[in-house]
């Protein structure tokens, strides 16, 4: 069956998968899929969930401005273009099961797991590899269990290459925008012809953002931890990204 979007072009109905925070169709184009966001939130495993009006605009529409800036910064993902406010085409891939942490400045897990207090700026970017499995709970590896699980060296190689390359690529990014990228995770998957690219989305959901001025939080933490200002945090993010990008286009 056959649909007509806004815009004009056409998609399949069939749904391949449907996640916590977004569907994935498949669009009737080879090797396109499209990534439509939800405002569905969900934390903890999914033991936390909840609405967050304006999420799934937020997440595809910074998606696909980052993503297409990468690009231009010679950074291969698999963004193809956005097609409405909540949707994304993207190149259709073989997901690697990692998800790839970059870190400045520790928060969350890793200030629990080293002792730090949340705020504290890194030596150096870390980045850590988890396995990608909601049951297990994405549990953090060495080379030697992903090895033991089927995921070869190089692949996880490529993968903090990537996350490092991102980090300083998305870094000064951010910085322009007056939010300091206190940690991210991404996502990796590979092509029919065998190429590793940066995949998933780049937004509240996966990031941590902080006001560069006041600290303030930008990002998913405010759902996670009821700290309020839920949607408030999402629309400002939309708007530092997008506001940079009109500015962009106009100079
Ligand atoms: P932490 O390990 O401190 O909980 O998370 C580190 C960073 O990765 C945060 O920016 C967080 O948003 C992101 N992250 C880690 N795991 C997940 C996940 O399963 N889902 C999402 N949306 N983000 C994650």
């Amino acid at each position: 069956m056959w649909r007509s979007w806004k815009g004009g072009w056409r998609v399949s109905e069939e749904l391949l998968y449907e996640g916590k925070a977004k569907k994935v169709f498949a669009t009737g184009e080879e090797g396109v899929l499209l990534h439509r966001y939800k405002d569905d939130a969900t934390a903890f495993d999914g033991k936390k969930r909840g609405r967050i009006g304006g999420k799934g605009r937020t997440n595809a529409t910074m998606s696909a401005a980052v993503f297409a800036y990468l690009e231009t910064e010679g950074v291969p993902t698999h963004f193809v273009e956005q097609v409405d406010e909540e949707s994304i085409k993207t190149k259709r891939l073989e997901m690697l099961p990692v998800e790839v942490v970059v870190r400045n400045v520790a928060a969350g897990s890793l200030a629990k797991r080293i002792g730090y207090e949340e705020g504290t700026p890194l030596k150096t970017p870390i980045v850590e590899l988890y396995l990608k499995n909601d049951e297990l709970g994405d549990p953090l590896l060495n080379r030697y269990h992903f090895r033991e699980l089927g995921v070869p060296d190089e692949d996880l190689d490529f993968c903090e290459e990537l996350g490092l390359r991102v980090n300083e690529v998305l870094a000064p990014y951010f910085d322009e925008k007056g939010v300091t990228l206190v940690d991210f995770k991404i996502e990796v998957g590979r092509d029919a012809e065998g190429n590793l690219m940066l995949a998933d989305e780049i937004s509240p959901d996966t990031c941590r953002f902080w006001d560069k001025e006041t600290g303030e939080r930008l990002d998913k933490d405010r759902f996670r931890r009821d700290m309020g200002g839920v949607e408030e945090a999402y629309a400002e993010m939309l708007r530092r990204v997008t506001e940079i990008r009109e500015r962009g286009a106009v100079d």
